[in-house]
């Protein structure tokens, strides 16, 4: 159907929604890309169209540069996350005019890493941002090398800034030899918490050009750290852009000898933050809206977020693979504290019906943790799991119910650890809230 036919249609569509009370999801893009599979063709963007992807910190990333660019300019982003072609196609159809035309200065969209070249073979691309890409919810995702090498076609014909995380073997190898795009490096200098041996189970330990076994100086998280090739170049990078200095405990780092301060508290958003910088520095951003973004940015919607339910401290945290889950017991075993933990699993069509990712989650090192809960529609197997850790089976309780989970963690005093993968977000920060809301008297 002719792309401005379709346009109207699902603006039409997108203003019932909203007529409705709804946002329109990704409906308005489902329905024009049915009507016109090449329709992301047709949108003519005047500003600079930015993606960002990697199987980690997606959303954060996005918000954060968002943030940073709308300090010197217009910005469209699906910030809540909407990262697949119908999603980005609604944006973009509740965004343009009627004949497809998007006036802003930036356009920064978030992308799921299997739909790179799928959305954006028929939508222009200035900047490329990678995060990390580690092994995911694997029926959903498939192998790691499988994607990497998907994303390495997608830029034999790419010419535009190819912004890459140096650390990462798997995203840095993507730069190894490109010579159409402008390839830029970022990194995290070595943090307090850095290993020289790899703690979590990873991937990308053999060099992909040739072979060899790869050298690290160090391990920041997994197996993102300070590596290089003894046998090629693969690893010798310059780095373009270097966040260093970091007192995560503190909540201050350095950037271009400017000390920075931030809620941020792992080592991963640090990357996160690295990268906005790295992309904020190609459009000459003043070092001041950096600063200001970063200080002000709040982590919310169960990512890290603090909260007090019952007077006792709780931190309320997403994780959707083995790695978000490591690093996540990895700040808590920053705190020395004695806590409580909760681990709600579900094994929802959206977060993969095989939760055998759960066996990768380092639970031996678990620090001062006093009892675990497990919850959702998959409590069993999480605790099943926990126990074979080599946790105390008699710290362990088990409560299908959300409901009864949460009255039961905060029947103790203490510090609490809420952790929840994807489906099991809402559900769980309304049980968490709604507690401190009924002994509150709010
Ligand atoms: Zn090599």
């Amino acid at each position: 159907m002719y792309y401005k036919i379709v346009i109207l249609i699902c603006k039409f569509v997108y203003k019932f929604m909203k007529l409705l009370g709804k946002n329109g999801g990704t409906l308005p893009g489902n329905i024009a890309l049915r009507l016109n599979k090449n329709i992301l063709k047709h949108f003519n963007i005047t500003g600079n169209v930015i993606a960002v992807t990697g199987t980690n910190g997606k959303t954060s990333t996005t918000n954060l540069i968002s943030n940073i660019l709308s300090n010197s300019g217009s910005v469209v982003s699906n910030r809540e996350g909407n990262n697949i072609n119908t999603g980005i196609t609604s944006l973009l159809v509740k965004n343009c005019d009627l004949s497809g035309n998007i006036k802003c200065d930036y356009l920064v969209l978030e992308c799921d890493e299997h739909y790179i070249p799928v959305v954006f073979k028929d939508l222009k691309l200035d900047s490329f941002v990678v995060l990390n890409f580690f092994r995911d919810q694997l029926d959903r995702t498939g192998e790691v090398e499988t994607l990497i090498q998907k994303i390495d076609k997608f830029l034999e014909g790419y010419t535009g800034n190819l912004i890459l995380n140096s650390d990462d073997p798997n995203v840095s190898r993507l730069g190894f030899n490109k010579s159409k795009c402008k390839v830029y490096y970022y990194g995290v200098e070595k943090f307090s918490g850095a290993t020289s041996s790899m703690r979590d189970r990873g991937e990308g330990k053999y060099c992909p050009f040739c072979s060899a076994r790869l050298e690290y100086d160090y391990y920041q998280y997994s197996h993102v750290g300070k590596f290089h090739c003894p046998n090629c170049d693969f690893g010798k990078n310059n780095i373009d852009s270097i966040v260093s200095g970091i007192d995560l405990k503190k909540g201050k780092f350095e950037y271009n000898n400017k000390t920075f301060e931030t809620r941020y508290n792992t080592i991963y958003n640090m990357y996160n933050v690295s990268a906005a910088f790295m992309l904020s520095s190609i459009y000459d951003i003043s070092m001041d809206y950096l600063y200001e973004s970063v200080k002000g940015f709040e982590l919310n919607n169960g990512r890290l977020e603090s909260v007090v339910i019952n007077d006792c401290p709780t931190v309320l945290n997403l994780v959707k693979n083995p790695t978000g889950a490591n690093v996540t017991i990895n700040y808590m075993n920053q705190d020395d504290e004695h806590k409580e933990m909760m681990f709600v699993l579900n094994d929802k069509i959206a977060d993969g019906k095989d939760v055998s990712w759960i066996w990768d989650i380092n639970f031996s090192i678990l620090n001062n943790v006093d009892r675990i809960i497990t919850s959702g529609t998959r409590a069993y197997d999480m605790a099943v799991r926990i126990k074979n850790s080599g946790y105390d089976v008699k710290k362990i309780e088990v409560y299908q119910s959300i409901d009864e989970a949460v009255n039961n963690l905060y029947k103790n005093n203490g510090k609490k650890y809420v952790i929840f993968n994807y489906t099991a977000t809402t559900d769980t920060r309304r049980a968490v809230l709604n507690y401190k809301g009924d002994k509150n008297g709010l």
